[in-house]
C-alpha cells in the first residue's frame, strides 16, 4: 500500500527559532530553519495517524489542513511531545469519539500526572478536556494492531525515560533515543528503507543522538534517512553523507506500508 508520512515539525524541544535568540539559524529567512516542535502525519491508505501531539500542534493542523485523526501514536511524555495534547478535542467533536491514542504502560501512567483531567469522566454533556481512548502497547518489541493497521513497536530510553519508536513496512520513525538494546533495535529495524530519526546538534548531549551518532546509526540500519528534533545550531544547508537529510517542516516522504 502506497503510504506518505508528512514533517509537522522537525525541531527540538525549544523549537526552532529559539526564543530570544539571535544566531544566525533562529534570525534565517529560510522557511527550512522555521521549525516546529517534532511531530509527524502518517497516512496510510485512507487512514491517518498523528506521531505525537506537541505543543505547536494546533498550528501544524491548521497549516497543513489536518481535519480528521483516525488515531495518535505517542512516543513519550516530554512536553514537546504530548504538550498539545487538549487540542485534540476539536477532533473529539468533529469525529464524535473518543481519539484513539496507542501508547505504552508506561507513558499512560505519565499522562496520567501530567494530563489526570483527561481521565476523569466528562459531566453529561461537558466537553471541557480532549478524550482519548486507551490502546496499551503490550509488549517492548512486537506488532500492535490499532485501528485495522499493523505497527512493529520498539522501545528504548531517554534520561530514564521509556520511549516508543514505530515501524510500519518499511518505514520507521526513531525519535528522543539515546540508550538502546543494540541486537532488538537494529532486528526491529531490519529491512527499513525510509527512516526519521532524532538528532539534537554537533555537541554532544546527554539525552539526543548528535548528527554524527544519528549518521552512524542510520548507515548500520541501510536506509534513507530524514533527520528531525533538531536545535538552532543546525543549518538547512549542513552537509551530510549521501542518503542522509534532514527534514523541514511540509516535507513528505513516500513509504510502503504492508
Ligand atoms: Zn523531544
Ligand atoms: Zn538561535
Amino acid at each position: 500500500m502506497n503510504s506518505t508520512f508528512l514533517f509537522l515539525g522537525t525541531g527540538a524541544s525549544a523549537g526552532v527559532p529559539v526564543i530570544g535568540c539571535g544566531c544566525a539559524i533562529c534570525s534565517s529567512d529560510s522557511p527550512r530553519n522555521r521549525r516546529l516542535r517534532s511531530s509527524g502525519l502518517l497516512k496510510i491508505g485512507s487512514k491517518q495517524f498523528l506521531i505525537d501531539v506537541g505543543p505547536d500542534f494546533r498550528q501544524q493542523a491548521l497549516r497543513f489542513r489536518i481535519e480528521r485523526l483516525d488515531g495518535l501514536l505517542l512516543t513519550h511524555t516530554h512536553y514537546d511531545h504530548v504538550g498539545g495534547i487538549d487540542e485534540l478535542r476539536i477532533f473529539n467533536f468533529r469525529m464524535k469519539r473518543p481519539m484513539p491514542c496507542l501508547l505504552s504502560k508506561d507513558t499512560l501512567a505519565d499522562l496520567e500526572r501530567r494530563y489526570y483531567y483527561l481521565f476523569k469522566p466528562n459531566a453529561e454533556g461537558a466537553t471541557m478536556s480532549a478524550q482519548i481512548e486507551v490502546n496499551l502497547i503490550e509488549e517492548e518489541f512486537g506488532t500492535a494492531r490499532f485501528e485495522g493497521v499493523s505497527f512493529d513497536i520498539l522501545t528504548y530510553l531517554q534520561s530514564g525515560m521509556k520511549v516508543n519508536g514505530f515501524r510500519c513496512g518499511d518505514f520507521a520513525y526513531i525519535s528522543d533515543i539515546r540508550t538502546f538494546d543494540e541486537k532488538k533495535v537494529f532486528g526491529a529495524l531490519q529491512g527499513v528503507k525510509k527512516l526519521v530519526l532524532s538528532a539534537l546538534r554537533r555537541d554532544p548531549s546527554p539525552v539526543q543522538f548528535t548528527v554524527d551518532e544519528a549518521v552512524a546509526f542510520a548507515k548500520r540500519v541501510g536506509a534513507e534517512t530524514w533527520l528531525t528534533h533538531l536545535s538552532h545550531t543546525i543549518d538547512e544547508g549542513e552537509s551530510l553523507p549521501a542518503g542522509i537529510h534532514l527534514g523541514y517542516d511540509g516535507l513528505e516522504i513516500k513509504f510502503t506500508a504492508q
